[in-house]
C-alpha cells in the first residue's frame, strides 16, 4: 500500500479521464493520478476506431460546446491521439498505465482503490471514467464454438446443478468460487499455487470452504485447451489430466463495467446508468462519474471533456471551501 493520499484518482485515461486530470491540473489541484489498464491512453479509440477514421467534434450530429480548456476539434484518430498526447505530457500528469482498477472502497474519509495486481492507493476524491468498451480477458486458447453457451465470465447464469470450473486465480475468481461452492459442486483452477493478490476476506472464505470439504481446487497447473464431450466442456490440463464440467466460468481479468460499478457500491438505475447530480457526484460522496459511463447510448468525446472539467471544477471548490 503506498502511503500517499492523492487529492484525486483517476480511473480510466479515456477523454474523461484525460479531461479530469488536465483540468485538474489547470486548476493547480496538486497530487493526482491517472490510472490506465491498457498500455497507453485512450485505449477504446486506438482499439476501435480505425486507422485514419474522421472523428467528428460534434458526434452524430449533436453540437457540443467545449466548456473546458481542451481545443479539441474535427480531426483523425491520429490528430486526436496525438492531442492527447500533447497534453498530458505538457501538464505533466502523473499517469500510471497497465494498471487496472478492481475495486474501491471508503476507509473514513479515504477511498481505497485496488488493483488487479494487488495494489493498493488512497485518494480524496476518485473519477470513475472507465467507459463502456471494457470487455472480460478471454483465454488465448479458443473456445469450440459447440459449447460456448457453457462459458461465462461471471457467475449470473449457472444453476444450482450445474458442474462447474471457476478459473482465475484475484478476488472475482476466489468470491465467485465461494459463493458457488455453497449449492454447486465446484473448482477453482489457477495456474499459480498461492493467492497472492486476494484481501484477507476472501483468504479466509477460501480456505473456509476448502476446509469444509467444499471447494475443490486444481492449483499450480494451466488450462491447455478445451474439448467438447457430449456437448460439454472437457479441460485439459497441463498436468496430463482431463475433465468434465457443466459450466465454466473465467474472472481472468477486464470486469465489464457495470459489475465493477456495482462492486465499487454505486446506485444505478434500471438501465444501469449511475444516478449521479448535476456535478456528475455518484451515490458515494466524492466520488464522481464522467464520459459514456454517463449515457445509457451514445456519448461522445467532447461530453466526456465537459464532464472532466465539470467534475475537477467542483471539486476545487470542495477544496478551497475545506481550506
Ligand atoms: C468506433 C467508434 C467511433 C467513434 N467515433 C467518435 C467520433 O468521431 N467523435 C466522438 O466524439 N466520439 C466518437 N466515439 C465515442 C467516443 O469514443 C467515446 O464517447 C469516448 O471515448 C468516451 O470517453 P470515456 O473517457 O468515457 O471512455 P473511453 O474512451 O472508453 O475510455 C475508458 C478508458 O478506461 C480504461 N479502463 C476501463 N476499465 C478500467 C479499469 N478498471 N481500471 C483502469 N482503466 C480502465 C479503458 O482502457 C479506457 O482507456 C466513437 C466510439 C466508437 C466505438
Amino acid at each position: 500500500m503506498e502511503n500517499k493520499i492523492y487529492n484525486i484518482a483517476i480511473v480510466g485515461g479515456g477523454p474523461g479521464g484525460i479531461a479530469s486530470a488536465v483540468e485538474s491540473v489547470i486548476l493547480k489541484i496538486d497530487d493526482i493520478i491517472l490510472l490506465e489498464k491498457g498500455e497507453n491512453h485512450s485505449t477504446t479509440i486506438r482499439r476501435f476506431y480505425k486507422d485514419n477514421k474522421r472523428v467528428d467534434k460534434d458526434y452524430k450530429g449533436v453540437k457540443v460546446n467545449l466548456d473546458g480548456n481542451i481545443r479539441f476539434m474535427d480531426g483523425t484518430k491520429e490528430s486526436t491521439l496525438d492531442l492527447f498526447d500533447e497534453i498530458l505530457s505538457k501538464n505533466n500528469i502523473d499517469a500510471r498505465f497497465k494498471t487496472e482498477i478492481d475495486n474501491i472502497k471508503k476507509e473514513g474519509d479515504i477511498f481505497v482503490l485496488r488493483t488487479t495486481n494487488g495494489d493498493e492507493l488512497k485518494a480524496r476524491f476518485v473519477v470513475i471514467s472507465i467507459g463502456k468498451m471494457g470487455v472480460p480477458n478471454k483465454p488465448a486458447y479458443p473456445i469450440p464454438l459447440d459449447i460456448r453457451n457453457k462459458v461465462f465470465f461471471n457467475a449470473n447464469s449457472i444453476n444450482n446443478d450445474d458442474k462447474v470450473l471457476v478459473v482465475g486465480g484475484g478476488n472475482s475468481a476466489v468470491e465467485y468460487a465461494y459463493f458457488l461452492a455453497q449449492s454447486n459442486d465446484t473448482t477453482l483452477n489457477y495456474r499459480r499455487n498461492e493467492f497472492s493478490r486476494i484481501n484477507d476476506t476472501n483468504k479466509d472464505l477460501l480456505d473456509k470452504s476448502i476446509n469444509e470439504g467444499k471447494l475443490k481446487t486444481k492449483l499450480g497447473v494451466d488450462i491447455v485447451n478445451l474439448e467438447v464431450q457430449d456437448g460439454k466442456p472437457k479441460v485439459n490440463f497441463t498436468d496430463g489430466s482431463s475433465e468434465v464440467f457443466d459450466k465454466i466460468v473465467y474472472a481472468i481479468g477486464g470486469v465489464a463495467p457495470i459489475d465493477f460499478l456495482k462492486k465499487c457500491g454505486l446506485e444505478l438505475d434500471s438501465a444501469g446508468v449511475p444516478i449521479v447530480s448535476s456535478s456528475c457526484e455518484s451515490s458515494i460522496k466524492n466520488i464522481f462519474v464522467s464520459g459514456d459511463l454517463l449515457f445509457k447510448s451514445g456519448g461522445s468525446i467532447a461530453n466526456a471533456l465537459n464532464n472532466g472539467f465539470d467534475i475537477v471544477t467542483e471539486i476545487y471548490k470542495r477544496m478551497q471551501e475545506e481550506k
